[in-house]
């Protein structure tokens, strides 16, 4: 299978890559265990992203274009490639006219107004939890506050939140940024975040700007969502006891790459982050009796199995899950596609599917 795309990669390769050689028994003789984390893997935006774009191709047929990957996992890029997605980086690499959906990391208005421009029938996938951002920016700019917005410097939700306020707003991306920014207005300050964030690291990071801000506002709720937080919050719970965390999760997710951070301060001996099992190795699992696996807020169920199964040919075979939350939160279908073509309307809610 030929699969290629706009910035993500070209590949020639089965959706999961086998491993050539299994993992092997090692020479521990201590009690071999994993703890698996409980909530992981898929959060309600990212589901509802991923089903917007297939019941964008069963209504409207192949291709469907989106704008940016539509949730930073390589293997759900892959999935629907195959299906006939073609991922692009900007609006204008797509032909008037075409159907684009626009992925759950959000995009600026000048976007939105890109696809108008160029005729497009666009299905808006934003999470609704970066929307609400979205509208803190809008509000508290429109009230004249000067918005300090922490998170990563080219992160696509970043982007998409800064461009709803670009004159009002200044990006933090970390604790020691916070002590080096200017700002235009002390006293009308108001802090934002990303969604995806350490949540540990982004309260430092504002204790040092209230140290130098003392009129620094508080956002009314959170920004770090749900799902970043009840993740951070089960790895904080098991990484203590383990001599080795697994994180499935793409390079370029950002709460995929925290727990990875969260589990080495938290205690975990060591960390690593994987796309697919096969990508583990054999000598991260010398001297190792507990291994801790996650998996981040855009990763299928199917890709811990996958991990699951390649540890216990290598003795780990006792799992025990560690709940630390219950997820129920459901979003409903994008707008653009909650009424078909006969204008009856699809109530599906999204939020359970591959739950763990
Ligand atoms: S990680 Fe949070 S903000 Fe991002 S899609 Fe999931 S629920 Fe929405």
């Amino acid at each position: 299978m030929s699969i290629s795309n706009g910035g993500v990669a070209t590949l020639e390769a089965p959706l999961i890559p086998e491993r050539r050689d299994k993992l092997q028994p090692t020479s521990v003789t201590g009690h071999r265990r994993i703890l698996l984390a409980a909530p992981r893997g898929y959060c309600a935006g990212v589901d509802r992203a991923v089903i917007a774009v297939e019941k964008a191709l069963e209504r409207n047929g192949a291709p469907v274009y989106v704008r940016k990957q539509i949730v930073h996992n390589i293997h759900v890029v892959r999935e629907l490639e195959s299906k006939g997605v073609i991922f692009v980086d900007e609006v204008a690499e797509v032909p008037e006219g075409s159907n684009i959906v626009f992925s759950a990391h959000g995009v600026s208005p000048m976007v939105v107004q890109e696809a108008e421009d160029r005729s497009l029938n666009a299905i808006d996938a934003t999470c609704p939890l970066v929307t609400k951002v979205h509208r803190e920016a809008v509000r508290f700019s429109g009230q004249d506050y000067h918005i300090l917005l922490i998170g990563h410097e080219g992160h696509e939700e970043v982007e998409g939140t800064m461009g709803h306020a670009p004159e009002h707003t200044t990006l933090v991306n970390d604790p020691d940024e916070a002590d080096r920014i200017e700002v235009p207005d002390t006293d009308n300050l108001i802090w934002l975040s990303q969604t995806t964030l350490s949540v540990d690291e982004t309260m430092e990071t504002v204790r040092r700007l209230r140290g130098r801000f003392p009129h620094l506002q508080d956002p009314p709720s959170d920004d770090i969502c749900y799902a970043t937080q009840n993740r951070q919050v089960a790895i904080k719970k098991i990484a203590p006891e383990c001599d080795l965390v697994i994180v499935v999760g793409s390079p370029n997710s950002s709460n995929s790459v925290r727990l990875v951070e969260v589990a080495l301060e938290y205690g975990a001996k060591a960390s690593y982050r994987v796309d697919y099992a096969s990508e583990i190795k054999q000598e991260w699992l010398e001297g190792v009796e507990t291994i801790g696996v996650t998996s981040g807020a855009s990763v299928p169920e199917i890709l811990v199995d996958q991990t699951l199964a390649d540890l216990a040919d290598a003795g780990f075979t006792e799992v025990e899950e560690v709940r630390t939350a219950e997820e129920d939160l459901q979003f409903s279908l994008p707008k653009e596609l909650r009424k078909d073509a006969e204008g009856n309307v699809d109530r599906t809610t999204l939020g359970g599917r591959n739950r763990s």
